[in-house]
């Protein structure tokens, strides 16, 4: 970290840098290539060496380097240290996407005749990993209602390896209590992961609440432009090691082109992050005075379920909320297309607002039996808020929502 010699009134050159200062320096200085002072894309799939000794050197780990892209790349390396710092981590390792993240680690962390405890209202990929794949590995699976802690904790009580949590959840921002589910667990031996990616380490950071490993969809908030995707997991050194173990044999390795884009996406995190918040808040609190609006879910609204939890795990509640349509599916079919600053996609996170049902976004994998096992109502929006000004973004609703 380049020291600042501005003097300033909290002038303490012991005091820990800030996430925003983070966020623009960590990892940066890794790499350097004649001098550039941003990290170069190393697109050579292998690294050539003269002296053979040094050769064999790194492939034993004894030396820092690297020998091939599918293990390890310094554009790609550079990424991971920017996250694993922001985290607060021992280790990262990174991925082709969210869910070759999430897939990568289960994989690495269970095996037949293990189970797994989580909730219903996981993204709908997590979920049909722990519905679909993971029971044909003769993985059980235990998935508790969200918001009964109760529930959740006996289930981590009968047993289980590991306990899978995610929070605030897609897209109906569900909020469990990271510290208590953490603290079960660890009575019971089992491992913690927590998705990070609708948080992001400014807003929340899971491995300070006490779990084991966090996992990112970086393809959203942590890149932040919707031009690349990646993902990463960081927490303890001796389990991201074996699961970077098992992504360099199953391959699912993040391109150095996309990690250049997301460690460019994610110098300005700190910055979208607020104005994300305020902005969220703000739409949030106009929602609900709507009378086409049946309800509003962001946990930094007072009437949201948890959001003592969310005040207390929280620092900020994130760009992303959803809201139920009086008029179901129709209501929602009417008022998307004359969203005018909105995406109608896939997406979320990015810059630009985006905005979509959970049939064809978070749960376009799932059937609307599953959707709806999920409790997650047909006539839900989930609203991805941008940087775009506030009150243009209040602006294009009010229009969208006029009879
Ligand atoms: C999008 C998303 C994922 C999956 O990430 P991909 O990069 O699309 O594979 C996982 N978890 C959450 C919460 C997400 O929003």
């Amino acid at each position: 970290m380049k020291k600042s010699t501005h003097i300033s009134s909290h002038n303490n050159p012991n005091a820990a840098p800030g996430q925003g200062t983070l966020a623009v320096w960590a990892g940066e200085q890794t790499v350097h290539w004649m001098g550039s002072t941003q990290v170069p894309v190393a697109h050579g799939v292998s690294f050539g060496y003269k002296n053979i000794d040094e050769w064999l050197k790194v492939a034993q780990g004894k030396k820092p380097g690297h020998i091939y892209g599918r293990n390890t790349n310094p554009t790609v390396a550079a990424f991971e240290e920017k996250v694993k710092t922001l985290e607060g981590a021992e280790a990262a390792t990174s991925f082709a996407s969210g869910m070759a993240a999430i897939s990568n680690t289960l994989f690495t962390l269970l095996s037949p005749g293990d189970r797994l405890v989580s909730v219903n209202d996981t993204y709908g990929g997590t979920n049909k990993l722990f519905i679909e794949f993971l029971p044909r590995f003769q993985i059980g699976v235990t998935l508790c209602d969200t918001s009964d802690h109760k529930a959740i904790e006996s289930a981590i009580a009968r047993g289980c390896k590991v306990v899978y949590l995610e929070s605030p959840t897609n897209p109906t921002n569900k909020v469990v209590d990271l510290a208590r589910l953490t603290a079960a667990a660890h009575r019971h031996g089992a491992l913690v992961v927590v998705d990070n990616t609708f948080a992001t380490p400014i807003n929340q950071q899971p491995l300070k609440l006490g779990a084991d490993l966090v996992v990112h969809s970086a393809t959203k908030f942590l890149g932040g432009h919707a031009d690349a995707l990646g993902g990463v997991v960081c927490g303890r050194r001796d389990l991201v090691s074996r699961i970077y173990h098992f992504r360099e044999i199953t391959g699912a390795c993040l391109d150095p082109m996309a990690a250049y884009l997301l460690l460019r996406g994610m110098k300005t995190l700190h910055l979208r992050i607020r104005q994300q918040n305020q902005s969220a808040l703000k739409i949030a609190r106009f929602l609900q005075t709507q009378p086409q609006v049946a309800s509003v879910f962001y946990p930094g609204l007072e009437s949201h379920k948890n959001h003592d939890i969310a005040r207390r795990q929280m620092s900020g509640y994130g760009g992303v909320l959803s809201f139920v349509l009086k008029g179901g599916f129709a209501a929602v079919k009417k008022l998307l297309p004359r969203l005018r600053y909105a995406h109608l996609a896939a997406n979320l996170g990015a810059v630009e607002t985006i905005a979509g049902p959970p049939a064809t976004t978070s749960h376009v994998e799932s059937t609307p039996e599953e959707r709806k096992a999920s409790g997650i109502p047909e006539a839900l929006i989930r609203y991805s808020v941008g940087i775009e000004d506030t009150e243009d973004l209040i602006a294009d609703l009010q229009a969208a929502l006029k009879p």
